[in-house]
């Protein structure tokens, strides 16, 4: 989707108009131009679809009359896009979903740092970037998910218990490629170290009923078709999946909510943003990460994907509400990213497709 245009203004002048007219044209021309040359305007790169990102934007200009352009696409060429462009790209902002995405983008120094005391006020410390360069806007939750005819809550406890003999042939899991599960991974390695780390991966795979699936929706599919009785997935799947099918006897369990150690809470993830090192409008860009953290646009920029507002004083949208309250693990995020390559190794060894 690319709209990026620019908006030139040009007004034909005939000789045969009288003198007022002609002034009066002048004078209107004028205006215009100077009117554009005020019309603010910030550019995205954007690896949320169109669907949820439009709404927020009309929303910002409506309030603020800067314009916002967008392009959006996969976060791997967008990010590819970036890094060719260099110092002549058009992008103001780079948002994409998973801080191992994010902390990606800022090794590869396509981001610059920013100051802001309403960003540090808004976005809780462990789902930014220590070094300021990106900041969660939506939280993610990766989640237990069992089949209800099967399991009763009391036999689930931790995503660390998933690896005990225990559930042989009961476990399904989605693939090692998505980054998901890599930062899952990749968080379990700064709680447990790696060699803990990698047994307990070892022990999901030889508990696995069916090779990984391609995405969360058929992981939880098999769940509910009795062909595993547990899955690992981010909520807004399980959420689409209910409204779509509500039969389903599915349900969500937190787990690691009585542990007090590094591994304690679920693992949660971010949808965030960054101000590009070559931005154009590094003030305007800010902006608009500032106002997309801010209590108004919180649950505009959360519900529409039905995941959870980063900002703790905003609440969650009534169907994810539903789902209950869960202890975060609070590790900083940036390790899904520092830890990723280890993580895929790690994966790998463990034969985790
Ligand atoms: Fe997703």
């Amino acid at each position: 989707m690319e709209n990026i245009r620019t908006i030139s203004f040009y007004s034909p002048m005939k000789a045969t108009y009288p003198m007022k007219s002609r002034l009066l044209l002048t004078l209107a021309a004028l205006l215009a131009c100077n009117l554009s040359a005020l019309a603010e305007e910030v550019v995205v790169y954007s690896a949320r679809n169109e669907q949820l990102i439009k709404p927020l934007f009309d929303a910002y200009t409506k309030e603020s009359g800067v314009q916002v352009k967008f392009i959006t696409g996969g976060e791997g060429p967008l990010m590819e896009r970036l890094k060719a462009e260099g110092q002549n790209t058009p992008a103001d902002i780079l948002l994409t979903v998973d801080a191992g995405n994010l902390w990606q983008a800022a090794q590869q120094e396509l981001l610059r740092p920013i100051t802001s005391k309403t960003l540090q006020d808004n976005v809780p410390a462990h789902l930014r970037d220590p070094g300021n360069t990106w900041f969660g806007l939506s939280v993610r939750a990766r989640t237990l998910v069992y089949n209800t005819t099967k399991l009763k809550p009391s036999d689930l406890s931790s995503y660390e218990d998933l690896a005990d003999p225990k559930w042989k042939g009961r476990l399904c899991l989605r693939t090692s490629k998505k980054v998901y599960n890599q930062s899952l991974v990749a968080m379990m390695i700064t709680e447990h170290g790696e060699p803990q780390a990698e047994a307990i991966v070892k022990g999901w795979v030889s508990n696995l009923a069916t090779a990984p699936f391609p995405d969360d929706t058929k992981a939880m599919e098999a769940v509910a078709n009795r062909q595993c009785d547990v899955t690992v997935v981010n909520t807004y799947y399980f959420g689409r999946l209910m409204e779509k099918t509500p039969k389903l006897p599915l349900a969500i369990y937190w787990p690691n909510q009585n542990l007090s150690g590094k591994d304690a809470g679920v693992h949660v993830n971010v949808s965030g943003a960054g101000v590009t090192r070559h931005a154009k409008n590094p003030a305007g860009a800010q902006k608009l990460i500032e106002w997309l953290s801010s209590d108004k646009a919180q649950n505009l920029y959360a519900d529409s994907n039905l995941e959870y507002p980063v900002n703790p004083r905003v609440k969650p949208d009534a169907q994810v509400a539903a789902w209950g309250t869960f202890k975060p693990n609070l590790i900083n995020v940036k390790d899904a990213g520092s830890l990723q390559a280890q993580a895929v190794k790690l994966m790998d060894r463990a034969g985790y497709k």
